[in-house]
Parts: C-alpha cells; structure tokens; sequence
C-alpha cells in the first residue's frame, strides 16, 4: 500500500509551484503574497491527507495522478480558499426576510441622510469634540444630547456604545456596592447574551428580586426597601411576554414609592418608541417622554431598534444623574464613536421635523400597508416573468406575516404580501442558498417547501437587484441542469 502512495505523492506540487500558477498569481490581486502562501500550504496538505486516507481506506481514487491533475485541483481549491475568505466580510446585503430589525443583518437600515452624514460628516476629520464658534474643545454628541432632550422631554441625555452599555453604566455609577430592586417578572435574557442578572452582578449592585413571574404588586417594591436600597429597576421584557393572570405596577407608582423612599426609579425601555406606535401594533412599547413624565429619573433605549439609527445607548433624565454619569471613568470606555453619532443625530433630525415615517427606514417598512405590499409584489412577479427566458418560475402571492425583530415586539406581526417562488429545476433549499451566494446575497425564507420574498424590508431601488439575481439564477440553473445530462 505505502508503496503506492509514495509515487502519487510524489507528483503532488510544491507551494512554490503551485504560487508560481497563473491562477495562483491572478489572485494575488484579492489577497496578500503571505496569505496565499498559508493557503497554498494547507490547500496541499489537504490533498496529501486525502491522497492517503483514499490509499488506506482502499477507495477509488479521484483520478488525481499526475502533476497537472494535481496542479489543476489544488488551484480551483486555491481560488475557493480565497472566495470563501471573503465571504466572512462585512458587506452590503438584500433583506428579504421581512423582519424588519434583522439583528444579525444589522438591524436599522440607515436613512439617506444618515448615510450620507457618516460618509461626508463623519468619515474624515470633523467636528467631534470641537466648537467650530470659539474654537476650542466641544462636547462629543452635543447636538445629539439637545436632539434627544427635545424629542423627550428630558434634563439631559448621554450616549453610549449600546443599550446593554448604557444599563451597566447606570447600575455601576448609580447603584454599585448598594442595593436595586427589580420584579421576577423582568430578569430577562434579550438575546446576544444580555442578561439582566449578569449586568448588575457585572456592575456591583446587589439584586433584589421581588414579586413572581407573572405578579409583582408595588407593595412588593415597598417591603424590600432598605437603608441599602438605592435604585428600583423597571426593564422592559422586549422579545419576551407573559400573558394571563398578571400584574405589574404603573411606572408612576414605582416613581412615588422611589421618591418617597429617597431613590431613583430607572427603566431600561430596551427598543423605546419616541412617539406612540399603537397605530402599528406595538401596544407595549414604552414611549421615553411619557415614561420620563410618569417620574423615571433615568431611561435608557437602543439607537438602532425602533429609532431606527446606528448602534447606540441612548440615556435620558435627570441632570445630576446624567452628569454623574458623563463624569464617571466608565464612560470613557463605553462612549458612542464619531459614525454612530453622525447617523442618530440625521436620524433624530428626522424624527424632530415629523419625517418618521417618510424617511426613517425601519418606521417606513413598520407602517408600509398591505395594499401597498401587495401591488409592489404582484408587480414584482409581473415582471419576473417578463423577463424570465425560460420561464421557470413559478410564482404566488400569498398574505403572511413580516415582524419587527431586534428583541421587540414579539407579538406584533405586520400582515404582508409574500412572493412564493418555485423553481421547475431546483428545490426550495437550494434556491435559498444560491440565493445568498448571489451579489449582493439575498437571504430569504422558506415556507412549505417554497422560497418566500417579503419586500416590506426591501427598499423600491433594491427590487431591479433581486430582479437580476432571481434572473442570473435561472439562467444558471439550467446551465448546472444541462451540465448534469
Ligand atoms: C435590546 C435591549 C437591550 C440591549 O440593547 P443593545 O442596544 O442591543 O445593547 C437591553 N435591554 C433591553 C430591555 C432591550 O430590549
């Protein structure tokens, strides 16, 4: 056996050789000498490795033999060696899931303002700590901070990497070493490992859980203060509902029984809406304004949930709280950078001239109506078959539902219009995924057996790209299918 695996070996190219290939060369325009290197080693090593596990299993081998085999092989995985690299890169992609806070693909869409405020505000030298008026130092986020007291009403505002950022700067400054009272009913887990247990553990307050699951009366609140006691902790459950026999008491009562007690009353409102969203079906979403006139002295929320911005923590209250918090050491650590506040500041821009709905993204798609979605889908499969040569597809429009994503609103389902595609020559988990290896990928879902678009997260200058895609993926389809006769 070894002795016959010794000659085949023996034909296997060298690294050098195998760098010194056209193909090989050729790629040293998408990638590093270094890193083509390292590749070309393990694309080799592999070969050898199976070379030998095909000799000792006794298998038939894959008709590689001589050195142009071999040559031939390790540079198509060369080449997919490199592609695949690529494939783990941050890049644009087209939403077809309808969820609209898609977190693991980025969550808000950004608006074209704030798009074009972190491309030609933000992305060079600019104001961020600097006061173009007296031409010295300036408050970070200073315009960010004013947008967010006039949308809510608030003393102050502070800004920070993110929600779970903003609640372990709240519990650290505020409460560390001291005790803070939170309900059963709201030690949550909010996905992406946020665990409200784990940030006061984190931040050195001691948790003091009262009440049950599902009841937690305000006289449960009372009972637990202590000389100990510095803060009582509202958290909004976010992805998370208990329904039935509950009970929970009103945000103004805690804030009563906060301040008569000589403590401060702070609610993590996680999405946070800056206006009432019922109209939408989120009949649960703590609106800041009212939540900070119910007595809240501190509210923290998201940037890129429902206001529908960038990556963000965002804290509104009382000013001497907030101002202990901008001077506190861990700030500086959880701060918002320089493209994160470009994009909430064009965002809130928006929201503060009352163009929500006509230009934030994710608030456009949340209020999209289904008579809309179902004219945008029905053109949509009109001109799919148009267009299609070999008419392959196979289309149906059929009602559904698209949901809001990001940890919220979990039982509020948007009625949309589905494209359901089917492919004569493929299945639906196939499609799927070449669906996702197009340019730029589409992600879509199936539902019984069908690939299903929902456009409500797809913007109208997106439609013509998926267009293409679907049509760029019949075409090879059939080539794939021919190549298999
Ligand atoms: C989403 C959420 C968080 C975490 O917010 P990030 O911005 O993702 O860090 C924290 N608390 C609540 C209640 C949330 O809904």
């Amino acid at each position: 056996m070894i002795d016959q695996i010794a000659p085949v070996l023996r034909e296997l190219p060298s690294v050098d050789a195998l760098l010194r290939t056209i193909e090989a060369r050729r790629l040293l325009n998408q990638t590093s000498q270094e890193r083509l290197t390292t590749l070309a080693r393990s694309v080799l090593e592999e070969l050898r490795t199976e070379v030998r596990r095909q000799a000792s299993e006794n298998m038939t081998r894959n008709g590689w033999r001589s050195r142009e085999e071999f040559l031939a092989e390790a540079t198509r995985r060369l080449g997919r060696a490199v592609e695949s690299g690529k494939a783990l890169a941050l890049r644009r992609v087209i939403n077809a899931t309808g969820v609209i806070l898609h977190t693991n693909l980025g969550r808000a869409p950004l608006s074209e303002a704030a798009r074009l405020a972190v491309a030609n505000e933000a992305a060079g030298y600019c104001t961020l700590e600097y006061d173009v008026r007296t031409g010295a130092r300036g408050r970070r986020g200073a315009r960010v901070e004013n947008l967010l007291m006039e949308m809510t009403g608030a003393e102050a505002a502070l800004v920070v990497n993110n929600c779970a950022a903003a609640t372990l700067l709240v519990l650290t400054v505020l409460a560390q070493n001291g005790e803070t009272i939170v309900s059963r009913g709201e030690l949550v887990e909010i996905g992406g490992d946020f665990r409200v247990p784990d940030v006061m553990a984190e931040s050195g307050t001691r948790m003091v859980e009262v009440g049950t699951t599902n009841r937690t009366r305000l006289e449960d609140y009372r009972r637990a203060v202590t000389e100990r006691t510095r803060l009582i902790l509202r958290v909004h459950p976010s992805n998370y509902r208990i329904v039935g026999f509950t009970a929970a008491p009103k945000l103004a009562e805690l804030a009563q029984l906060a301040h008569t007690s000589g403590l401060l009353l702070y609610e993590d409102a996680g999405s946070g809406a800056l206006f009432n969203l019922q109209a939408f079906g989120l009949d649960d979403e703590p609106v800041i304004r009212e939540s900070l006139a119910s007595g809240a002295d501190i509210v923290s929320f998201s940037g890129d949930k429902l206001l529908g911005a960038a990556q963000a923590g965002l804290i509104v209250g009382r000013d001497e709280f907030i101002e202990r918090l901008r001077r506190a050491p861990l700030y500086r650590a959880l701060r918002a950078d320089k493209l994160a506040l470009a994009a909430l500041e064009a965002t809130l821009e928006a929201h503060a001239r009352g163009a929500s709905f006509t230009e934030v993204p994710a608030l456009r798609m949340l209020a999209e109506p289904l008579a809309q979605l179902q004219k945008r889908a029905r053109a949509f499969a009109r001109r799919l078959h148009r267009r299609s040569s070999l008419n392959l597809w196979q289309s149906e429009i059929i009602v559904g539902q698209s949901a809001i994503g990001g940890g919220s609103a979990p039982m509020t389902h948007p009625p949309t219009a589905l494209i359901a595609l089917s492919h004569r020559e493929s299945t639906a988990v196939r499609l799927e995924q070449l669906l996702r290896e197009a340019r730029p990928p589409v992600i879509a879902r199936i539902v019984d057996d069908r690939v299903v678009l929902d456009l409500r997260t797809i913007a109208e200058d997106e439609e013509s790209e998926l267009l293409d895609a679907l049509l760029a993926l019949e075409e090879g389809r059939s080539q794939e299918a021919e190549g298999r006769m």
